[in-house]
């Protein structure tokens, strides 16, 4: 396959490395060649004449489930706990199988529109009181639909303290009974090969109130005794680092040191409230940012200080966050959010849209563990958004690369591919009954209304 024409090219590499023009070559789901090329015999080619063409985009922080709870309006005006109880707390034991996989399919389908081709979902919803396995759904639902799929295995081992007698409570769980599910469920859906697309993380809802202290070396420790990688929120709001000061005595990243919480192979969501100490660490310790700019301008939590921990080398990328707290869940609109929101608060100079990309691209996959993806050179997956700038939003550009983040709205994809196979053409998904999932979603809504 030989895409070619394009108008140019970002590789999601820092600096000067990210553009770059020509053809690429696929053969086999993988790059190997950029540049001026020549079409060979037999070669398809995809024309991205008028298109601008990026790495595939990655979401490091999603809630799929959230996808059918959107502007609900006792949680729209309410910053992080009051719509924590007014939204996902109200809900969750509602979502049954067929609103999971509904969910799952508007949430995934709405992000390969976007030119995304990997999504970590943390699914933080296991309850015996219910009869299938979520993760076995929501990898239903991915493969159907051919994308990268990262499943944190979410939990808690404790309640919180918003649990009352209005709802019912979260689902709790001993950690030894997380531990086993998450054993089994790496052992169904991980898989390490090269080009894979799936992936199993353990990710306990958060440590501050998900899980007992006692356990978080126990939690870690499983981890890396089963090669998973370890995902969890932190910092969202002021309340965590307030939570942890008073009764841990630490700010919540010093006290995660102490607990073997951090590492290149841990990333959390959020990370709004920090201070220099902690950015320090969380880069010199190779932790990862999922950054979820849009997510914490709808709660009000705050401006996280990517910009300042990128500087200093640390792993940084972009999740979009569940749709029930970001009602516009798709990469291009949180690109386009991220260049703003830092520029807002911190000057024009603060984030370039280079930035932006490269979080969601090559950050994203650092903070997977996917050295595979995220790039666009030669030996890597060929997971390529071709975006077309052929709406009037775009014309009269005098640097057409950065049109997706800059001029941002709903983006025209003329092609994605994931690991070499086309996933959407034209703006559809092949196979994709768009009427069906607008009523299933319709009759989902109105299960969880009433
Ligand atoms: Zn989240």
């Amino acid at each position: 396959m030989l895409i070619e024409n394009a108008t140019g090219i970002f590789t999601g590499l820092p600096g000067a490395a990210m553009r770059t023009s020509g053809a690429i070559r696929i053969r086999d789901g993988v790059i190997v060649e950029i540049g001026a090329l020549q079409a060979q015999p037999g070669e398809r080619r995809l024309d991205a004449s008028g298109c601008v063409v990026y790495p595939g985009l990655i979401s490091t922080h999603h809630h799929l489930f959230q996808s059918v709870m959107k502007g609900v309006r006792s949680g729209i005006n309410l910053p992080l706990a009051g719509w924590l109880r007014s939204v996902p707390y109200t809900f969750w034991s509602k979502i049954d199988e067929e609103a999971l996989a509904v969910a799952a399919r508007i949430a995934l389908s709405e992000m390969l529109l976007s030119g995304t081709t990997t999504v970590a979902d943390h699914h933080y919803l296991f309850s015996d009181s219910f009869r299938f396995d979520p993760a076995q759904v929501i990898f239903e639902v991915a493969r159907s639909l051919g994308m990268r799929l990262v499943f944190c295995r979410g939990g808690a081992t404790k309640g919180r303290h918003f649990d009352t007698d209005e709802f019912v409570p979260m689902p709790i769980e001993k950690l030894d009974h997380m531990l086993k599910s998450v054993e089994a469920c790496a052992q169904r859906f991980h898989d390490t090969s090269p080009g894979s697309l799936s992936q199993v993380v353990l990710a306990p809802t958060t440590p501050t109130w998900s899980i007992d202290p006692g356990e978080l070396k126990e939690a870690i420790a499983a981890a890396r005794r089963m090669k998973l990688r370890l995902h969890s929120h932190l910092s969202e709001s002021s309340e965590y680092v307030d939570f942890c000061l008073s009764v841990h005595g630490k700010r919540p990243v010093e006290w995660l040191a102490e607990h073997d919480w951090l590492g290149p192979d841990v990333w959390f969501a959020h990370l709004v409230h920090l201070d220099s100490n902690e950015v320090q660490i969380l880069a010199s310790t190779g932790t990862g940012m999922a950054h979820c700019p849009q997510s914490n301008c709808r709660l009000g939590s705050g401006v996280a200080p990517a910009d300042a921990m990128a500087r200093l080398g640390g792993a940084v990328s972009l999740g979009v966050d569940g749709a029930a707290s970001n009602e516009a869940a798709d990469m291009i609109s949180e690109m386009h959010s991220c260049w703003h929101t830092h520029r807002a608060v911190k000057g024009a100079d603060a984030v370039t849209a280079e930035d932006v990309v490269h979080w969601a691209t090559a950050g994203g996959a650092r903070v997977l563990g996917l050295p595979q993806i995220g790039t666009l050179a030669p030996g890597q997956q060929a997971d390529i958004a071709i975006f077309n700038l052929n709406q009037p939003r775009h014309f009269g550009m005098h640097d057409p690369l950065i049109a997706p983040v800059t001029c941002a709205g709903s983006a025209s994809v003329r092609y994605l591919l994931i690991g070499g196979r086309i996933v959407v053409e034209n703006n559809a998904i092949p196979g994709l009954d768009i009427e069906r999932l607008r009523s299933d979603a319709a009759r989902v809504v109105a299960q969880l209304a009433a």
